[in-house]
């Protein structure tokens, strides 16, 4: 990162983590592995790959500061406290009490919904998308990759994986933006698509077309770099009969809803700047994203709805209307979702995750 940042201040332009701190270079020039700053500051970058993206000599600044983050906890000297919520989130994701994995004999394909969408939208037709494949509901563990908990997250991670591997699963169909990047590199062997890609390209039938006032779409940065998601999502919308507008930061160059990387717990002032500039940007449009997380920090800034509410529900959906759960109900509706899928189904092999990262 020193020989190659050349300073042009692009990226800097672009974020306040850069603002404070300065260029890439010049957090590496000054990184030294110790001292408070040095293992503090990393947690404050939303790894949202917004300078990655812009970057004129292409080089990958995100990934210098998850580096950073590894090497603090690998040294034993991160400390996590303030991350503990999240932590606790994603723990509850995996325990034996919400997570399950249901997989009907012969079947090759399971649906993989997160955490965060089986949470907050458990009746929104998860379960009726593709009746017949495997279902698994447990958390792909991003928050543990993202705070540099790797041995952690290889452990969580790869006995998931061989658990559906041992039993034929050869795809995994996923609804949340940062499943799909996980297992998108994390998941050999397995091939993954976003069910908004299956659902503009293959399932969909429009029920209903109807003209409404546009809306404007959010791209979550962790799909900034996957276009057919991003076609996918105004396929999508676009079939709905809705009109939408884009904002001056999409795609490739979308913003970070203030969420990304957990900078939230220890850099409030800075991971709550990206939304002081989409809502300058949001223009009293609506904002349709396929990031729960998105939904949930956007919506303090501006009328947000989730794309699937929009595609099943788009009356409700436009009139602000959309149910939408929120902590501690979210946790409830996990183990209701949990329990309609034990019921539902006749399953060829079935668990509850009991593994806890300790071999
Ligand atoms: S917050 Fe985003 S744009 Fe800023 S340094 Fe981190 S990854 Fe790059
Ligand atoms: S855009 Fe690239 S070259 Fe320019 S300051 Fe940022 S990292 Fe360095």
């Amino acid at each position: 990162m020193s020989e190659e940042c050349v300073e042009c201040n692009i990226c800097v332009k672009q974020c306040a983590f850069l603002k404070k701190y300065g260029t890439p270079k010049n957090i590496a020039d000054t990184w030294s592995g110790e001292g408070n700053q040095s293992l503090t500051r990393a947690f404050e970058c939303s790894l949202c790959s917004l300078c990655t993206a812009v970057c004129p000599v292409k080089i990958d600044p995100k990934r210098m500061f998850l580096e950073m983050r590894r090497l603090s906890v690998a040294n034993g000297q991160a400390d996590l406290s303030r991350q503990k919520q999240l932590l606790n989130f994603e723990k509850r994701g995996t325990s034996k009490r919400y997570s399950f994995y249901g997989l009907p004999s012969g079947c090759d394909t399971v649906l993989f919904p997160g955490c965060a969408l089986s949470g907050s939208r458990p009746h929104q037709h998860l379960q009726n998308f593709f009746p017949n494949l495997g279902i698994v509901l447990d958390c792909c563990t991003k928050p543990s990759h993202d705070l540099g908990r790797s041995a952690y997250f290889a452990a969580m991670f790869s006995e998931m994986q061989r658990y559906l591997t041992g039993h034929g699963i050869k795809n995994v169909f996923v609804a949340c933006p940062s499943c799909y990047a996980v297992f998108k590199q994390y998941g050999k062997g397995f091939s993954t698509r976003s069910v908004y890609e299956i659902l503009a390209r293959e399932y969909w039938q429009p029920e209903s077309l109807f003209s409404a006032e546009p809306v404007t779409i959010q791209d979550s940065c962790v799909a900034r770099f996957e276009k057919d998601l991003q076609d996918s999502v105004r396929k999508l919308t676009r079939s709905r009969g809705i009109s939408f507008e884009e904002m001056k930061h999409h795609g490739k160059k979308t913003l970070c809803c203030g969420e990304g990387g957990g900078a939230n717990f220890v850099a409030p002032d800075l991971a709550g700047n990206w939304a002081v500039v989409r809502k300058k940007e949001v223009q009293n449009r609506r904002i349709i994203t396929y990031c729960a997380g998105c939904a949930h920090f956007l919506g303090r800034v501006a009328p947000t709805a989730h794309l699937l509410d929009l595609v099943f529900d788009p009356v409700a959906t436009l009139a602000g209307r959309a149910t939408v759960a929120r902590s501690p109900f979210t946790y409830l509706n996990r183990l209701l979702l949990k329990w309609k899928f034990k019921r539902k189904m006749k399953y060829g092999f079935s668990r509850e995750r009991v593994f806890s990262g300790e071999e």
